[in-house]
């Protein structure tokens, strides 16, 4: 059982890190973010009106949210929370509900969260995330390689006031919560493969 957080600003590659770490241990990938898309009715609207304007959708929610999804057989050998928590108030109250093993924080500049956002595509139906000026590049410039769909741009990506208000929260709220805990820093402006084995090395470490 290994329970890690991925925290990082927006466009860092935490997602993408978490998704091929997570199927490397054979744990489950959680990010609150996609948790939140994917919901549907009232959550869904009300998710919306703070995604859409870049800002945190109350932790009473997120938290209700989490509990459930941890409830999954697929948590069972443990999780990484992608997204969760990000504010002091978030860690607080995962303390209660489940233990940490290892925090990272996926770290890039600003400037490079801002380039690598707008170049952001994904496919809805693979969850797959393009990058049109990092990588990795879909093969056509707004088709999915895997399922031949149109790829789509999130609202908050294309939006600069979002992108702005996201990258503050991440510095006033989320950078002071990881001051309160061990983490480990990864270098986020690497290539993929090397920031993939930058975290398995500190994950060997764990075992030590
Ligand atoms: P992400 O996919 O992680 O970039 O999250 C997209 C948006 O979902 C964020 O900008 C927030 O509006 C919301 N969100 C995701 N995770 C959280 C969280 N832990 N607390 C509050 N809002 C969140």
């Amino acid at each position: 059982m290994v329970n890690l957080i991925f925290v990082g600003p927006q466009g860092s590659g935490k997602g993408t890190q978490a998704k091929i770490i997570a199927k490397k241990l054979g744990i489950a990938h959680i990010s609150t973010g996609d948790l939140l898309r994917a919901s549907t009715g009232k959550l869904k609207k009300l998710a919306d009106s703070y995604i859409h304007k870049g800002n945190l959708v109350p932790s009473k929610v997120i938290i209700e949210i989490l509990k459930q999804r941890i409830k999954n057989p697929d948590c069972k050998n443990g999780s990484i929370l992608d997204g969760f928590p990000r504010t002091l108030e978030q860690a607080e109250d995962l303390e209660k509900i489940a233990k940490t093993d290892l925090i990272l924080e996926i770290n890039i500049s600003d400037k490079t969260a801002i380039k690598r956002l707008k170049g952001r595509w994904n496919c809805k139906k693979c969850n797959i995330a393009y990058n049109i000026v990092t990588c990795p590049k879909p093969k056509k410039i707004d088709v999915c390689d895997v399922c031949g769909l149109k790829l789509h741009q999130r609202e908050d990506d294309v939006n600069e006031d979002a992108i702005k208000k996201r990258l503050k929260i991440y510095h006033e709220d989320t950078k002071p919560m990881l001051k309160k805990y061990p983490y480990v820093k990864i270098n986020g402006e690497q290539s993929i493969e090397k920031i993939t084995r930058d975290i398995l090395d500190e994950l060997e470490k764990l075992k030590k």
